[in-house]
């Protein structure tokens, strides 16, 4: 198995509970690497590209809330990318099943998790789950100046009169 990278999300129950040290920790005895980290603000734009998939299920509603971070009152999320040998299903096992009752006792979402009275799936982190959609997601969360590095191909732009946001 060549290497291979994968996004990992700790969800808004995550930060809001104060488990990122925990997850971390936890991702680390896969022994994979870091290569971009990060904190973000989740709008629905990003939620509906993220779970686009997923937009037919009676469960959508919710999980788009979840994400936003409008369940918690904590509209933030970790992303990662994790990188080295097996890296997709050394986490998608770390992780545990998507359903937090199923999912092993000592996988993050096992030990985390729970459901929700509305049915929603509380289950702390996402975690890639096939390298067609690991590289569509890192792509939609990450640019290539924010991982260290060079995963996948990309270009140069030069962008005229944009405007940014700059420290006084
Ligand atoms: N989800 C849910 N109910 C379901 C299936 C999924 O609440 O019956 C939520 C859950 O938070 C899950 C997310 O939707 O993590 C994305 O679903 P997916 O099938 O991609 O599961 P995952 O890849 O996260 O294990
Ligand atoms: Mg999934």
């Amino acid at each position: 198995m060549a290497k291979e990278s994968t996004l990992i999300i700790v969800k808004p129950d995550g930060l809001k509970k104060s488990l990122t040290g925990n997850v971390l920790s936890r991702l680390s005895e896969t022994k994979l690497k870091i290569i971009a980290a990060k904190v973000v603000k989740v709008d629905k734009e990003l939620a509906d590209k993220h779970y686009q998939h997923l937009k037919s299920e009676t469960f959508y509603p919710e999980l788009t809330k979840y994400i936003t971070g409008q369940i918690h009152g904590e509209n933030r999320v970790m992303a990662l990318v994790y990188w080295g040998e097996d890296a997709i299903k050394k986490v998608r096992a770390l992780a545990g099943a998507t359903n937090p009752e199923e999912a092993e006792p000592v996988s993050i979402r096992g030990a985390y998790g729970r459901i929700l009275t509305s049915g929603l799936f509380e289950n702390v982190i996402h975690a890639s789950s096939n390298s067609a959609e690991a590289e569509r997601e890192i792509k939609l969360w990450f640019k290539p100046d924010e991982i260290v590095y060079e995963l996948f191909p990309f270009k140069e732009e030069t962008v005229k009169d944009a405007t940014r946001r700059v420290w006084i």
